[in-house]
This record gives structure tokens, C-alpha cells and sequence, in this order.
């Protein structure tokens, strides 16, 4: 019999131990952190960051991504992706980039979870259509509103307002707002996360037009970066059926353009010396395709903004939604009551506009198409 136990754990590093034998020095490292608006003690076993992954995932405005349009509403079908899935898909590949470049996994985990928190519903026609309601109030962005949200509008623990981020996550979604007014440039973990939700994006959008009918595999073909995709795949595995060719070519389209950003990126740390996180501040950035996929990419959104995004089937649900919007954001301005509490309490501080954008921008899909029948079909029954 041995003498001892065979060890089965060893006692656990400390955050700040474990980050530095695992991240590079480029990587934004947890003991660095600006810390948060309101003080708060350290946690036992999470870091800043983790926390902040799991203050996101906590938060209502979260939650309600999963009845959010990405792109297609829920009545066109249960295939497509929503708000929240995109999300995730976006997570996955921004870690799957950060641990391949040693960065931050929870910063950019956090990042990711919370880049498209801020959108209404519809998507970006509920956004456009805010933007236009609130034109002499200040406007609505997305990006803005998650600023919003996490500063201010979740109400979910005592003594402040907001999720309390710490400063490196406020920082990331100030920077989505305006990139060309950033004074410096953003952390790797911020560059990470808009890489992935850009190479998320354009393969599922495509994979969702496809499945929906949208878009023919035939029509695909004329877009080089998808065609070079297909391609690659049927010499791998000879002729596919088109199932097979459209499941094949989005997997390779991710697969592809996640490589071509790891050896970009790569090429680019060296060649601009960056050595430590401050390093990232000063040069081009660097968490990005090359020009060769950059032009191919560009290409391909050209291709889905004519032929999906303004699709008649899309185009007239942009309508519908957009109607019923602007038709709850009057009624709410008319008759202020028919917010719920705390709106109405807030119109005081910053008006009735802001107050019924609030609303509408936290609404789910499926609770503004409710809400829009109940105060319409009431009206017309009085
Ligand atoms: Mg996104």
C-alpha cells in the first residue's frame, strides 16, 4: 500500500498567480484593472472579470436576448438565430481567438456577453425606428443604450444602480459607440470581440438566408469568399449534396477566417513590438482579418445587405414593427400612466421621450407584439 494518497488537486493559484502564467504580457491582466465606479471588496475565488461575466449573465436585459431578433423575427421560422444566440456564437469564437492569443478569456467573455445587450427588439428596425422617435431627445444606439443598461437601468443589488462593471468592460462598449472618436485604441480583448462578432455574422447570416429560403446556394456562389469556402470543402469531401455544401461551407467560412485572424494578428504583434498591454494603445490595430479576407468579407456584407437584409419577407416585417413601435411610443406620450411605475417615476429626471424609449428598447419581441394588441385592441373596443 503506498505511504500516502496519491495528490488529486493542488491548492488553488491566486487570480493574479494564475494569470500570469497563462496569459501573454499584451493581455489585460486582472490585478491592472481600474477597478469599479463603487468600491467593493475583492471576491474569495472570482476575479474582477468573472464577476462581470456573471453580473451580465445575471441581468435581465440579458435574459430577454433570447426573444430578441438578430436579424429574423421569430415568425419566420425556429431555425434562425436570436439576439442571444448570436451572442453566444460571438462568445465562443472570442474565446476560442483569446485563448489562441493568450489573452484575457474572462475580459473578453464579459465583452462579448454584453456587446448587443443594448438592442431593442426588432433588431436593428426597432433601433432605427427609436432613433427616429427620440431624434430631438438625444437619438438611440444600441451601443449607447448598453451603457445605458449597465450603468444605470438594471436595478439588481443594494447601495448602486447599474451591474457595477468594473472599468475595462465600460470601457470596451464606449468604444463600439463611435470607433473613430476613440482616443486611443482599444485592449486586445476589445479588438477580439469585434472580430468574432464580425466573423459571426457573416456566416450565419448567410447560413440563416439559405434555411429560410431567402437565398439560393446558386446565388451564394457569386460571392468569391463563399464560393472559395465551398470549394475547399467539396475537394476535401468531393460532391455534397446541398445540406451537406451549406453546413460544410459555414463551418469552413468561421474555421477560415478565425485562422487568417490568428496568423494576422500574430504577424502583427511582432511587427508593431508590442510587448505589454500599454504597447496596444499607441499602434494600428491589431486583432483584425487580413487585407485579402477584409476585402472578400466586405464583399459578402455588400451581397447580404442587398439581397437579405432588404429582402420584401424582411422588409415587411421592418414595416410591422416599426408601425407598432411608433404607435406605443405616442400612446405613451399621450397618456404617461400606461408605463409601468418606474417609468413613470423617471419622466420627471429625463423626460417622457427617454422614459418610453427605455420601455420599448427593454421589450422583447414577443412582449411588444403583445403589448401592441392589448393597447390597441382596448382602444378600439372603448
Ligand atoms: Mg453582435
Amino acid at each position: 500500500m503506498p505511504s500516502s494518497q496519491p495528490t488529486l488537486w493542488t491548492p488553488p493559484q491566486s487570480i493574479a498567480e494564475r494569470e500570469q502564467a497563462l496569459l501573454a504580457p499584451y493581455a489585460v491582466h486582472s490585478t491592472d484593472t481600474k477597478g469599479r465606479r463603487h468600491a467593493e471588496p475583492p471576491h474569495t475565488y472570482r476575479g474582477p472579470f468573472q464577476r462581470d461575466r456573471d453580473r451580465i449573465v445575471h441581468s435581465t436585459a440579458y435574459r430577454r436576448l433570447s426573444y430578441k431578433t438578430q436579424v429574423f423575427t421569430g415568425e419566420m421560422g425556429d431555425y434562425h438565430r436570436t439576439r442571444l444566440t448570436h451572442t453566444l456564437e460571438v462568445s465562443s469564437l472570442a474565446r476560442t481567438l483569446a485563448r489562441a492569443l493568450r489573452l484575457n478569456e474572462d475580459l473578453v467573455e464579459a465583452l462579448a456577453l454584453a456587446h448587443d445587450i443594448g438592442h431593442p427588439p426588432f433588431g436593428h428596425s426597432g433601433e432605427d425606428k427609436l432613433d427616429e422617435l427620440l431624434a430631438d431627445h438625444g437619438g438611440f444606439n444600441h451601443n449607447h443604450h448598453a451603457l445605458r443598461i449597465v450603468e444605470l437601468l438594471e436595478q439588481r443589488y443594494c447601495g448602486f444602480a447599474g451591474l457595477n462593471l468594473s472599468s475595462e468592460v465600460l470601457e470596451g462598449q464606449r468604444t463600439r459607440i463611435d470607433k473613430d472618436l476613440a482616443r486611443e485604441r482599444p485592449s486586445l480583448e476589445v479588438q477580439t470581440v469585434e472580430a468574432a462578432d464580425s466573423i459571426a455574422y457573416d456566416a450565419h447570416d448567410a447560413d440563416d438566408a439559405l434555411e429560410l429560403g431567402l437565398l439560393t446556394l446558386g446565388e451564394l456562389v457569386e460571392v468569391p469568399l463563399w464560393r472559395e469556402a465551398a470549394d475547399r470543402v467539396t475537394s476535401r469531401h468531393g460532391p455534397l449534396n446541398d445540406d451537406d455544401l451549406r453546413r460544410a461551407a459555414v463551418h469552413e467560412l468561421l474555421d477560415f477566417q478565425v485562422g487568417d485572424l490568428l496568423r494576422e494578428a500574430t504577424g502583427r504583434l511582432v511587427e508593431f513590438e508590442v510587448h505589454c498591454a500599454e504597447d496596444v494603445l499607441g499602434v494600428p490595430p491589431i486583432i483584425i482579418a487580413s487585407g485579402n479576407l477584409a476585402e472578400k468579407k466586405t464583399e459578402l456584407e455588400t451581397f447580404l445587405h442587398q439581397r437579405v437584409y432588404r429582402h420584401p419577407r424582411v422588409m415587411a416585417m421592418r414595416r410591422q414593427a416599426q408601425d407598432a413601435l411608433g404607435e406605443m411610443f405616442d400612446a405613451y406620450l399621450r397618456s404617461p400612466e400606461l408605463l409601468p411605475g418606474s417609468y413613470q417615476q423617471r419622466i420627471d429626471a429625463i423626460g417622457i421621450h427617454r422614459s418610453s424609449g427605455d420601455y420599448l428598447a427593454g421589450m422583447t419581441d414577443r412582449f411588444a407584439i403583445a403589448r401592441h394588441g392589448q393597447m390597441f385592441a382596448k382602444q378600439q373596443s372603448l
